[in-house]
This record gives structure tokens, sequence and C-alpha cells, in this order.
């Protein structure tokens, strides 16, 4: 699905698009049904940036929605997590290892969920179909028995009465089937429609009647088994037709209503999202992405009304008619689509305003709300450019009349890729340049960039089955870098690629638990949604981006553009495009087996470390796997862990960042030897650096010497190294530290030039290393030591960029302004608190007076903390007429507070929905807990009242696990562990929320061994650095 976001470990702060995202996991609960699906969580790159300097660490992660979950078939709530990324490590390289997938069964439902509905007597005369329970391991695939070729599906989504309880989608659907073996029954998805059977009719193809004798639906499965007499034979067409009626809630999955205030007054509209595997929840269907058809779609709506006057329908293809239907409803009736899988499919009602462009051979519009449509302008300006560049660069022109993009207030996702019917979450689609900070912006144009990129990877060919997810979302992530280049040429997105997907790839693929980017054993739903993760996405992204860079651009996309031309409007495997890519990489000179290669990046989990050494005529690289904690599980492997890796290097001899080539060192090769005629002298500070770019999925690992040459080369003249490779160094430096390769001295030092570095990247890089230190040291005695260090590293930056820079100043100047001011004020610098303090109280005693966008959440937060009760109150009260984003702003500028009771009073004011929105309590409790005085009066006060939070306020299980993982990411000494232990047990061995604690628990054991291990030596680090520079 669509795109997967980054969040981010904040201190106080979370940026207002880390703070937007907790729509992501406050969506209304989905209460229905015996699983969660988790909708994709998404990345989101530099949002979190935005205002959140110094605030440390980024954690990078796919979470799922997860919600209580109230099974149907039983009456107990089992908060359910339906993503194992949820909790990935808030930690960058020294994180937690991921947990295992942690999605408990719903434990009361029945084993046996199959039942067999009532035919009618006479009909109920077969009694062939088994009603027993499914297997232990049910097959969840369709039978390949019947093919559907054509569906003629009409929707009539009946929200008008204004009530909620009364909303509900009837309709029906024909669908025009090739049998391909005889079969006595139509197996085909469906899920939570209700349906008479009277209305379930087969016709062959001469249209006679085929008599259905039983219906039965495998609830477990989402199957429903259709019999009939006689049977279907082979090489024959039939047709399924049938009428129903689909629930209409707001549970964000297959068509839904979601709703947004106007003046006051509640409006509704529905909407769909159907990937995975939520099309069957809308109207039954071969709910597979090999099992693609043509659609007819109408959509019925009401205009009889003042009221609803103004709504529209909007579907995949562009609108054909509409007619009056004999009980006074407007039927919308679309052009037919092209072939395609049920999953993007896409359904909108209402009363939306757009923009247009109208190019040549197709027309983009861009859909909100009237009164934020305006603010789609640069979705729409960046989108058609983008489109037309994607045209051009697979030579392949986009397919469809017409590509709407559309703005919805409740979305499970960032954005969903429906074939010319674009959702994006309402935040992610607009611009407006007086109030939206540098991430958003640039966060539209990245996230326009990856849905567009779909329109090809994942539309024009799909995977054959969803193991192969990366071959949709890894490209489009890859191609969002490709897309907004197009556009923005001068945003130099590409510099930014590794710092936002290799490294958050590298944190939660260094341990056992973590797995292949091809998928195994994925079968159900859950399975199916597990995998819109992390691996797919950044991993996928990262091993394309190495793909890029050994086989040429050029060769690249001349490959690409063949395979997509090869399969278009089907379905393919990567063994195909190792197939196109090796070819085009023949044809142009170049002897490269790709899938011999690329089989060692996706058929394995984890990642090398090569360690470089030479001397005056070799270079010496040893390969091994970089994993940490318990080997012993997941250590299977086809290649024994070996990798074949695209090695490359450059020294100081002669720097070329644009090198291009590879020395090899194949799988099952753990150690190649290069020859080499230069000759370097590390004692004369002269270096090898490998990785140019850091284009390779892998670390590096050097001697000692070589590391210090490195880090003087940084020292004197930074400029002379990469700014992706100096982001390299800092991180490569402290994974080696968490593998015992290096010492943490050594690590730091690399921190140490920071003071004159300007540029974004490596910035980036050094404080989510930087957070993750701080955490551990935040209540330690040498806390002000770092406190100090942080503030003399950040004093001439913050001195350079201050609060507002230059009209059209580059794009990595105002992301890097947002933390480096936001750092500065955090560590306490004086001029920043002041500036902060001033431009709060403007704001404060005259709303015109409009804080920076990009500073606004640290001034905020700034704030706040310099201020006493009386502001905290005054800024609560005027939280209510704010924008949403400002919202998200000022409830996590609250937690920052100095006053103990304050911070007591805002958490008992987040569990109290007359106060606190219940979507929002989670981010209110996180803003007390990374506030470093709140974090044991949160923890004190989710002790005391975990009662009252679980079973009274009911906090869904997925706020309560990013909770636990957020305060865990802060402990770090067995006492605090104990206590977390001691609340685990408490609460016995069957707690849903145990697999919660376990998680965290493990995060808090690597934070005291990190503490343990480290400690002393990062305390004689601190004192020597500040000493020596006197501090
Ligand atoms: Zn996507």
């Amino acid at each position: 699905m669509s795109y997967k976001l980054q969040t981010f470990d904040g201190i106080n702060e979370p940026s207002s698009l880390a703070t937007s995202q907790d729509g992501l996991y406050n969506t209304p609960s989905r209460k229905s049904g015996c699983y969660v699906s988790a909708k994709t969580g998404f990345i989101l790159t530099f949002l979190a940036m935005a205002t959140a300097a110094m605030v440390g660490v980024i954690v990078t992660f796919a979470v799922p929605k997860t919600d209580s979950s109230d099974c149907n078939c039983g009456a107990t709530q089992a908060p359910v997590v339906g993503n194992p990324d949820c909790t990935t490590p808030s930690t960058p390289s020294t994180a937690a290892p991921p947990p295992t997938a942690t999605c408990p069964a719903c434990p009361d439902c029945p084993t046996s969920t199959m039942h067999t509905q009532e035919m009618t007597s006479t009909q109920m005369t077969t009694p062939d179909m088994t009603t027993s329970s499914p297997t232990a391991s049910p097959s969840y695939r369709l039978p390949t028995s019947l093919l559907p070729v054509h569906y003629t599906v009409r929707l009539r989504p009946d929200l008008y009465s204004k009530i909620p309880a009364n909303f509900s989608t009837p309709g029906s659907v024909k669908i025009l089937m090739n049998c391909t073996e005889n079969t006595n029954n139509i197996t085909l998805h469906i899920n939570k429609i209700t349906y008479d059977n009277s209305t379930v009719k087969v016709f062959d193809s001469d249209g006679k009647t085929l008599t259905v004798s039983m219906i039965s639906e495998n609830k477990e499965l989402q199957f429903l088994i259709i019999h009939v007499n006689p049977g279907l034979m082979a090489g024959n067409m039939y047709t399924l037709e049938m009428s129903f009626t689909a629930a209409l809630v707001d549970d964000l999955a297959g068509l839904y209503y979601s709703t947004f205030d106007r003046n006051g007054t509640t409006m509704y509209l529905a909407v769909t999202q159907f990937q995975a595997t939520d099309a069957r929840k809308s109207f039954p269907c071969f709910d597979e992405p090999a099992l693609k058809a043509k659609f007819n779609i109408t959509l019925e709506r009401r205009n009889d009304t003042d009221e609803f006057r103004d709504y529209i329908t909007l579907s995949n293809m562009p609108l054909e008619r509409s007619y009056q239907t004999d009980d006074g409803f407007i039927a919308d009736v679309f052009q037919e689509t092209v072939v395609m899988p049920t999953y993007l499919l896409a359904f909108a009602v209402c009363d939306f305003k757009y923009l247009s462009n109208a190019t040549e051979n197709w027309t983009m519009n861009t859909y909100a709300s009237k009164e934020e449509y305006l603010e789609t302008a640069f979705a729409l300006e960046v989108g058609v450019d983008m489109l037309r560049g994607f045209e051009e660069y697979f030579e392949i022109p986009f397919v469809l009349p017409k590509l709407d993009q559309i703005a919805i207030p409740d979305f499970g996702a960032g954005a969903m890729e429906n074939w010319g019917l674009i959702t994006y979450r309402t935040q992610y689609m607009l611009y407006n340049p007086n109030v939206t900070t540098a991430g958003t912006h640039r966060f539209v144009a990245v996230i326009v960039a990856h849905e567009l990129a779909h329109m090809w990877f994942g539309n024009l060919i799909s995977p054959q089955w969803w193991d192969d997810l990366w071959l949709n979302e890894g490209f489009a992530s890859f191609f969002e870098y490709v897309g907004v280049n197009f556009t923005r040429p001068e945003w130099n997105i590409h510099d930014a690629f590794a710092i936002e997907n290799m490294h958050p790839a590298f944190s939660v693929d260094s341990y056992p638990t973590s797995r292949p980017i091809f998928a195994t054993n994925v079968n159900s739903p859950d399975d199916i949604e597990r995998l819109f993760d992390t691996i797919t996405y950044q991993k996928g992204a990262s091993v394309i981006r190495m793909m890029w860079n050994f086989l040429g651009p050029e060769t690249l996309r001349k490959g690409l553009s063949n395979y997509i031309k090869r399969k278009e409007y089907g379905n393919v495997r990567h063994q195909e495009l190792w197939q196109a890519l090796s070819q085009q990489a023949m044809t142009d000179g170049k002897d490269i087996d790709v899938q011999d290669i690329m089989d060692t990046w996706i058929l394995q989990q984890n990642y090398p470390v090569v360690m470089v050494t030479f001397d005056n005529t070799h270079i010496r690289a040893v390969q091994s796997r970089y994993v940490l904690g318990n080997t012993s599980e997941g250590t299977h492997s086809p290649f024994n862990f070996t990798w074949s890796i695209p090695f490359t290097f450059t020294s100081s001899q002669g720097t070329n960042y644009d090198n291009n080539d590879i020395h090899w060192i194949y799988r099952n090769q753990t150690e190649a030897t290069f020859d080499w005629t230069n000759t370097i002298d590390n004692s004369n500070n002269q270096w090898l650096l490998a990785n140019v770019q850091q284009f390779g999925y892998y670390r590096v690992n050097y001697e000692e010497g070589n590391w210090r040459a490195l880090i003087q080369q940084l020292k004197v003249n930074y400029a002379r190294i990469h700014l992706s490779n100096r982001a390299q160094i800092i991180t490569d430096l402290m994974a080696l530290v968490s593998l015992d390769s290096v010492n943490i001295s050594l690590a730091l030092s690399s921190l140490d030039y920071l003071d004159q570095e300007t540029e974004f990247v490596p910035w980036y890089a050094a404080l989510g290393e930087i957070g993750y230190i701080r955490n551990m040291l935040l209540t330690k005695p040498i806390f002000g030591k770092f406190e100090a260090y942080m503030r003399m590293k950040l004093e001439t930056i913050y001195g350079k960029i201050g609060f507002k820079g230059e009209e059209g100043e580059s794009m990595n100047n105002r992301l890097l302004r947002s933390y480096i001011v936001g750092g500065a004020c955090y560590y306490y610098n004086k001029n920043c608190t002041e500036h902060a303090v001033g431009l709060f109280n403007d704001w404060l005693n005259d709303e015109t007076q409009l804080i920076p966008p990009d500073v606004k959440s640290r001034v905020m937060c700034t704030g706040i903390r310099e201020s006493r009760s009386d502001t905290w109150d005054k800024l609560f009260v005027r939280m209510a007429s704010q924008t949403p984003s400002d919202q998200a702003i000022i409830l996590s500028a609250l937690g920052c507070s100095r006053e103990h009771w304050v911070l007591e009073r805002y958490m008992t004011y987040a569990f109290d929905d007359t106060k606190i929105r219940r979507q929002d309590a989670r981010s209110a409790v996180l803003a007390v807990i990374y506030n470093p005085l709140g974090r044991d009066l949160a923890w004190n006060y989710i002790q005391r009242n975990w009662n009252h939070i679980t079973t009274v306020y009911e906090m869904s299980g997925g706020n309560i696990n990013r909770i636990l993982r957020g305060l865990a990411s802060r402990l770090t000494t067995q006492y605090q562990r104990d206590q977390l232990a001691h609340l685990r047990e408490s609460l016995g061995g069957n707690s849903p929320y145990t697999p919660f604690f376990d998680n965290a628990l493990q995060d808090v054991d690597l934070n005291v061994a990190y503490v343990t291990k480290h400690y002393a030596e990062l305390e004689n680090w601190l004192n020597e650095a500040t000493s020596t520079q006197g501090v």
C-alpha cells in the first residue's frame, strides 16, 4: 500500500507531522472481525524533522493501526498487533531487536467459523459441502477453476441519514467468469457483507439459469462458496449475480465513512481503502492481485436536498453518464476500467471541490473539501511534472484518461495508489506556504512521487502474489527520489536516500528476527498486512538503488522499461525482473548475472559488514554477517549469510565519488583481494573510503588507523568527503560499537567535527545517533556535560542558520533549521531560548504574529518550558481553535512544562476525553514521557492507573504498545526494568499486553547492557571533550 510512515522519537515535541501521524495510531477502532489489519504505517521521512531538532532518534517503522479488536465471535476484547514492525526499535544501530510478530489470535474465536447458511429447502439437496472446521493451516488462496473476466458493480453508499448507526451500502454485482477446469462450486471472497440467498443467481453463456444448491460462507477464509447444479464445465463462461448490503462504518477499510467539521456541523463522506484484502468487504469478488478483470462501476448518490446538492461521486475512470433512479437517487455510471486487480479499485462520495490541469493525453485533478482544495495546488503542479517525467522515463504513457488525487480526513495509511483515484491523508496533500513546514512541503512531493510511480509499479504490472510486494513498494519508494528530482532538482533529494531508507532499514535488519525481502508463508490477510514494513519499503528501495549503481542508471532504466512493456496489465515475479535486467545488461555490453547477485539480497535477511584492510599493492575485503543479539533464532540462509557485494572505494589520493568501478565480492566468498597501485599512509592522515556514496547495502569497517585518518579529514576539511559518506562514517561507527568491533570513544570522535558541518544529511544522521546516547544519559550525573557538549557543537551552525532564512533559501537549509533550532533550544542555548520565548509570547498575545512554521514546534515547547501554569492554561484553551496540524504541535508542547503538578494534571487530562480527544491521548502521554522531568512521573501514573487506562478508558492495545516502547527507550537501569517486569507479571500470564511488555523489556535490556558497558568510557570522553574545548 501506499506509503509508509517514519515516526521519530522526539523529546517533548514530536513535530507537527510526527504528531499528525498520531492519527495513524488512533484511527477509529475496527470493531468487527477476528483480525486486525495493519493498515500500513508509512514513512514520513523528513517530516518529523521539521521541528524536531535534537529530538533525537529517528525511528523508522511501519506501524500498525492497532486497535482493540472486538471479536464478533466472542465477547473478549483482545488487543492485537497486526504488524511485527509495530514495535521496531526506537534507536538506531544500538536498538532493540525487532520483536517477532505479536499478533495473538483472537482467543475466544471458536475454531470452527464455517457455517452453512439456510437455503430454501428445495434447494438444500446437495449435502456435499463440508461444514467442518478449517484445517489447522487452511489455504487462504482461491481455487483457480474460475477466473473473473468482467464485473458490473453497483453501490449506493447511504450516509444521508447523518446517523452513522444507520449507514450501509446496498449493492449488486455481476461477475463474468471463465471456467478453466470442471467444478461444482464458485468460490470467491466475501467479508462482513449480508445478502439474501434468493438473489444469488448463476447463468451459463446462453443465459440459462443453473440451480444453486447450497451457499456457504467460511468466515476464517473469507470465502463465499456457491454450489451449482449441474457443475461448471471447463472452457465455458458463466455469470454470477447477487445483491447484498455492505456495512458503512468508520473502520478505514473497504468502503468506509469519514467525517470532518464544517462550521460546527459534522460532514460525512464515503471512500475506499481496498489494499490489501478489503475489496471483499465492499462487494463479493475474487480478491487476489493476479485475478485481474475489467470493471463497470455505478455509484448512486442523493442530491435532492440543499445539504447534499453538491455531492459527487468519483471512481477510477471518468464519469460516462448519470441518470435518475426510480427512487430519486442519481446513478453515476463510470467508463469501463482497464484490466486491473480488485485492490486498486476506488470509490468516493463527497462534496469536495477540485483543481485541474489537462495535458494532451490525460487530466489531473486534485480534490479536497471546499475549505481546503486550493491548498492542493502544489500537489497538482508537482504531480503533473512527475507523471510526465515517469512517462518519459519508462517510455510508457500513463494509460488512463484522468488521474484524480483526493485528500481524505480519516485515512489509515499515508496514501493509496488506486488507479486513477489516488487517496491521501489530508495533511499529506496540502501545502500552504504560510503554515506548512519544510518537512511537510517536501513530503507532499515525495508521497505524490511514490503514488505516481505505482501507476507503473503495482498498477500496470502487479505482483503475482503478495510475497513479492516489494516489487510494488520497494520500487515506489526508490522512485520517490527519481520523481521528485523531475520537478525539484534543486532539492538534491538523492543525497538523502541513505539516511531515509538504508539507515532505517539497517536498524530493523540487524537482528535474527528480521526477514528476507521476498517473503515466505504469506497466506492470510494478517500475513499480507505484516509485509507493509520497513523491509519491504526501505530495504527494498535500498537494494534497488544498489542495482541502479552497479548496472548503471541507463541500463536499469531500459531494463525496467522492457520488463514493464513485456508484462503490462499482467502479473510478475521477481525472477522475471532479474531476467529483464540481465538481458539489458548484456545488450549494454555488461556481463552481470542479476539473479545470481540479487537473490543474495532478497532471499536472506540481515546484511554484510565488510572489513577493509590494505597495503601498498592490495585491498583486502572480508565480508561477514551483521547481526546483533541471539543468532540461534532465524539463522537459516540459502547463501549461508554471504552476499554478492558491489564493493567500491575512493581515497585521499584522489577522491572520486562518481567512480563506478565495481569490485565484486561474491557470495560464498568471504574474502576478496583487489590489486591496488595507490599508496596511502594513515599515519599521514591519508585514508581509504569504501562504499562510495553508500550505494551498497552494507556497512564498512577499517583498521583503527584508517578510521582515525577519516575522522581527522572531517575535522580538517570535511568537504573532501561526500556528504552521504560523512553520514555513513558516523552511523557505521556507531553500529560497529554494538558489534564490539570498535570502541565507543573512536565512534564518538566522529562527532567532533560537527561544529563545522553545515549540511542537512550528515546532521540528520548524527542527531539520530546522538539521540540514543542522550536517552541513555538523561538522568545520569554526566548529562550536564553532555548538554554542554551539544551546546558547543550546535553553536556555530545555530549562529549561521538562525530562526528565519532568506527568501528562496534551499530546501535542505530549511530542513536543517528545524533541527538546529530545535537542538539549540533543547540544550538551553541562551539566545535560542530567549528568541523562542519572544516569538511564543508575541503569538500568545496576538495570534496574527505568526511563528515561522519550520520552528513552530520548538518555539511552542520552549515557550511552555520557560513559563508557568497560567501560560500553560492559556495555550491549552487556545489549542481548540487551531488548525489540526497546530493542535498537534500544541499537544506535544504542553508536555514541555517544568512544573511537576502541571505534568501530573496533563496526565489526568490525557485520559479524560472531555479534556483531550481520545485520538490524542497517546501523544499527550508521550509528550510527558519525552520530557526528562516527566518520564518517571508518567510511568508512575501509568502504573497507578493501569486498570483505569486499559479497562475504563479502554486505550487501544496499539497505543499502549507505543507508550511502553516510548518509555522503554528512556529506561536504562535494572531497577526500572524490574518495575516494568513487575507490572507485566501482575497482569497474569494470559494478559493480551504481555507481548508489548516483552518488547519493551527487550529494549530496556539492551539499554541496560549499553550503559553498563559504555558508561565509564562515555564519561571519560565527555570529560575530555568538554575540558579540552573550554566548556
Ligand atoms: Zn506504496
